[in-house]
């Protein structure tokens, strides 16, 4: 690993050194000749690639490793499950312009690029993310702008992707600014990954370009306890000290996540560095992510487990995005025993129960 490359800290450098091919890949982690066939057989449905920053982050001893399992091919992606779908979230049924999501009254999403700094292989766009390197053309811009102007109830405007962070400064002020003009946008928000895959995005020439267009809120995407590096500590903090808001998304994914205790320590690590938990999602049903479903019932389990137990602004929500265009759906645990006229019967996080009289 060349980790004292003395650009190492220069994201365009970490950028242009991806790795996306199984024989780069093998100069960070131990493979046979067998492992390889199988990544070169995925990478012909599905791109990879790694920020030298992330693969750092691996354990090359640990075949389950969870930065591994998150950023590596798997064959098991090219066995298909029958629910498998091409576009999970029915969002193109929803695009009333190319780019844009227009699915709940008073917000958009708003995708700007199909790139990304790391393909991660849960991704639930994987359809359209990294098929190729594709920045939202100009002409397609000002009809998604036109479109966001044209409609008076749109005050929450979310730039994502793939990952907008991954466009140039200049490029990414272009849209922002464009998006700031429209007089009913209240909020820009933007999702990126850039803090877990590559923090050192996180500079003063980008900050100091966000903070000209407030309010703007970002939602990452930490999946793990061992994603909260120095390095990722440090790009939250300056985002929170640039005064922006950061919530975290995380998916739930089997051998990575999927239990109370990885997921508290996760929870507790982003309070810590002053990161939200947002959502909780359960994993779409894109193609060749099956392997990393987990039952519903045992999300509702870990949110129960750590419901009460810890700091109530460290629990997400968690939610099912619902197949086909049914938007996000939040699931927990039924803390309502009975209901009637007279009054409700409640089990509190102890799982004692107590009677809430209702008004007469
Ligand atoms: C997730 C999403 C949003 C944002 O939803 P919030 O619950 O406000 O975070 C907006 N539009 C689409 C299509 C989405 O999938
Ligand atoms: S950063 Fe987001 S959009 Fe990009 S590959 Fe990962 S999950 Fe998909």
């Amino acid at each position: 690993m060349e980790k004292r490359a003395e650009r190492w800290n220069d994201w365009k450098w970490q950028f242009s050194h991806r790795i996306t091919t199984s024989g780069q890949l093998k100069g960070v982690i131990p493979l046979d000749e067998a492992e390889r066939g199988d990544i070169d057989k995925c990478l012909e449905h599905f791109r990879m690639a790694i920020t030298p920053y992330y693969a750092s982050l691996i354990d090359p001893s640990d075949p389950n490793d969870p930065i591994r399992m998150q950023a590596v091919p798997s064959p098991r992606e090219l066995t298909p499950s029958e629910d498998d779908m091409g576009d999970p979230l029915g969002e193109e049924h929803d695009s009333p312009v190319p780019f844009v999501v227009h699915r709940y009254p008073d917000r958009v999403l708003l995708l700007v690029t199909f790139q990304c700094s790391m393909y991660c292989r849960h991704c639930t766009r994987r359809r359209a993310v990294g098929e190729e390197d594709k920045i939202i053309p100009e002409r397609a811009l000002q009809r998604a702008l036109d479109y966001i102007r044209s409609r008076p109830e749109i005050r929450d405007v979310l730039i994502s992707g793939g990952d907008p962070l991954t466009m140039s400064t200049a490029k990414l002020e272009h849209i922002v600014s464009s998006v700031r003009a429209i007089e009913h946008v209240e909020v820009i928000r933007i999702g990126t990954r850039v803090p877990v895959v590559l923090p050192m995005r996180v500079d003063e020439e980008l900050l100091s370009m966000l903070r000209k267009y407030h309010p703007i809120w970002i939602n990452t995407h930490f999946n793990h306890p061992r994603e909260v590096t120095p390095e990722a500590k440090r790009a939250c903090e300056a985002i929170v000290d640039a005064g922006i808001p950061l919530g975290n998304q995380s998916v739930l994914l089997r051998g990575i996540n999927d239990d109370a205790e990885t997921m508290r320590e996760l929870l507790l690590k982003l309070v810590k560095m002053r990161v939200r938990p947002y959502y909780l999602y359960q994993c779409d049903l894109s193609q060749g992510i099956g392997h990393f479903r987990t039952r519903v019932e045992e999300g509702v389990e870990i949110l129960k487990s750590l419901t009460g137990r810890i700091s109530g602004f460290a629990v997400p929500k968690f939610v099912i995005d619902a197949p086909d265009g049914g938007g996000k759906i939040p699931i927990q645990h039924d803390y309502v025993l009975k209901k009637d006229d007279r009054e409700v019967l409640l089990e509190n996080w102890k799982g004692e129960t107590y009677r809430y009289p209702q008004p007469k």
